[in-house]
């Protein structure tokens, strides 16, 4: 029964999948790896991209994504490409990502039975561990933390503590109590966080978030699809979506 009542938003961590190359983007841009997001030959997908004498595939190896440009590589979720920024990054850069967007901790909502992810410390992380990372795999993060995260973006580069109450008013005496906005620093500059919202919001008019649209609204998104366990042939779906009229 208890189940039933189960926070699976808080409580439960899972495998993100390809949403998270949302954050391997947000880091390559910022560091500066990659400047020009829309430079036609930026990336080559082959298919499959090696790593430390690991072969690893993108999604669409029978038929690979070629030619490509950073926006094209976040709306085909090219393997590959992500991979090749993880490594340029390294894992001492891409795990101070993780920290900065705040993927390492709790996130601090104002409800109980939160949980930590699980990733793999930062000392025992080599490049293939990196590789698999960067494309959102072989980690698990809960749901509000990854919606934190994207928030972030959402929000210029600043990171806030998600909240669930905005404002208690007093149905007697209509006092009026601010719950604020907890800020927790700069993740991304401005510029990143604009860069990738506008790659978001092709995810949806163009790419593989189509059923996300909304007449009136900018949307912006990233879908992801991840094993749910090892050879289960249960899946997770998610999508990532962030809005602003
Ligand atoms: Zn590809």
């Amino acid at each position: 029964m208890q189940a039933v009542w189960r926070n699976k938003a808080i409580a439960d961590t899972y495998e993100p999948g390809s949403v998270f190359k949302l954050i391997t983007t947000s880091a390559a841009l910022e560091e500066g790896i990659v400047t020009d997001i829309d430079k036609q030959g930026e990336f080559c997908c082959t298919g499959s991209i090696e790593v430390a004498g690991v072969r690893i595939k993108c999604w669409r190896y029978y038929r690979p994504h070629g030619s490509e440009s950073l926006r094209m590589a976040l709306m085909n979720s090219c393997n590959p490409v992500f991979i090749g920024l993880g490594q340029k990054l390294g894992v001492k850069t891409y795990y101070s990502y993780l920290n900065k967007f705040r993927l390492l901790s709790k996130t601090g909502i104002d409800l109980p039975g939160e949980a930590n992810s699980i990733f793999l410390a930062e000392e025992k992380a080599g490049p293939v561990e990196l590789a698999t990372i960067s494309f959102g795999q072989r980690f698990e993060i809960t749901p509000i933390q990854l919606a934190t995260a994207v928030s972030s973006i959402a929000n210029g580069g600043t990171s806030i503590t998600p909240r669930i109450v905005k404002q208690i008013i007093n149905s007697k005496t209509k006092e009026i109590k601010d719950v604020p906005v907890k800020k927790n620093g700069t993740v991304i500059s401005k510029e990143t966080s604009e860069k990738v919202l506008s790659m978001m919001e092709t995810v949806v008019s163009e790419g593989t978030g189509k059923n996300a649209k909304v007449a009136g609204y900018r949307i912006g998104g990233k879908t992801g699809t991840s094993e749910d366990g090892v050879n289960t042939n249960k899946y997770v779906t998610s999508f990532c979506r962030s809005g602003a009229n």
